[in-house]
């Protein structure tokens, strides 16, 4: 439902045109219709999630029906958690008091970046503050944070980006989602490409940045459930005007992460051996191997004396790298 704001990077304008906003029987049909898909899966939590737009944006009345039908599966046990997604300068007192009273366990929040200027250049019509106000208040009323950044907005840097992770942090949110800015037809920033006063990341720019901020937030601990858009409808070839959409953007980020790793243990252990075995559990392997097995090809051009082989070990935790050595067997 049709959102007052402009942002810049945002189509909502394109998406809410074609499609009515749905009523509260269509919560229920949707809900009906997905359930039977989940079961058997082995899912830990089903969630009920109001995505798009900003949820707390909508009239109240119009809350509470959504929120009713979500509360009524939630009461019933038929999903554990009911979970919503909004601006920061929509969360106030009235509004969390209603989320509270219909069961909303997570509020995510667009927070983008905790720069000003990025922000007033993007046209989000809030600023940081707003951010760190309505966080302060969501989880003084119990429930879970969520905090969504993009990475190469206008006006944002490298270090712009870093220190917006490390503001994300001190928030101390349950999770987090990085996107790289891509670039859509019909918005704003598509003209702004097009009048060249809006230079979009390239993707190994998009991947270095998003790296350090990953490191960092999961260094603090905190969940990291998505990184870079999701290959629905809304990104296909022809509406990514930049071509800097990549559908497993998160396995390029997490393999740039294990390789930075790796070779400091080639570094820490080169001068002794010929011979490298990288170890680390299954979830971890497609990361240490890199998308389309890049990484492995990049240790074999880059040190073409040495001999790398890759093996798992299921008692390593996510994401962590160690090296086994093959001449001493360790
Ligand atoms: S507030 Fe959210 S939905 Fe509204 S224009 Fe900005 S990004 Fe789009």
């Amino acid at each position: 439902m049709g959102c007052p704001h402009n942002c810049v990077f945002c189509n909502q304008d394109t998406i809410t045109a074609k499609t009515a906003p749905g009523s509260a029987d269509t919560v229920r049909e949707i809900i009906e219709e997905r359930l039977p898909a989940l079961k058997g899966r082995g899912l830990d939590t089903v969630e009920i999630a109001f995505f798009g737009g900003s949820f707390t944006g909508i009239p109240l009345d119009w809350q509470k029906k959504y929120l009713a039908v979500a509360k009524e599966y939630k009461d019933n046990n038929r999903v554990d958690k009911i979970h919503i997604s909004t601006r920061p300068d929509y969360i106030n007192i009235p509004v969390l008091e209603n989320l509270k009273k219909f069961g909303v366990d997570i509020i995510e929040l667009g927070a983008q970046s905790f720069d000003d200027e990025v922000l007033s250049l993007s046209e989000r019509g809030h600023d940081a503050s707003d951010i760190e106000t309505a966080s302060s208040l969501i989880t003084s009323y119990g429930f879970s944070l969520g905090i969504q950044l993009m990475i190469g907005l206008p006006g944002d840097t490298k270090e712009k980006a870093i220190t917006s992770a490390k503001k994300t942090v001190l928030l101390k949110p349950d999770i987090a989602r990085l996107y790289p800015t891509v670039v859509f037809e019909g918005t704003r920033l598509a003209e702004m490409k097009k009048e060249g006063s809006y230079c979009p990341l390239n993707e190994n720019q998009a991947v270095e940045i998003t790296k350090e901020m990953y490191k960092i937030l999961d260094a603090a601990g905190i969940n990291i459930i998505r990184v870079g858009l999701k290959s629905t409808d809304l990104v296909n070839p022809e509406n990514d005007l930049c071509g800097n959409y990549h559908p497993a953007f998160r396995q390029l980020v997490e393999g740039a992460i294990a390789r930075e790793k790796m070779e400091e243990l080639i570094w820490a252990h080169g001068k002794k051996e010929k011979s490298f075995c990288f170890t680390c559990n299954k979830k971890s392997f497609s990361g240490m191997i890199g998308h389309k097995g890049c990484n492995r090809d990049y240790f074999e051009k880059k040190y073409p004396s040495l001999t790398f082989m890759y093996t798992a070990d299921e008692m390593l935790p996510d994401r962590t790298y160690k090296l086994k050595s093959l001449l001493s067997g360790k």
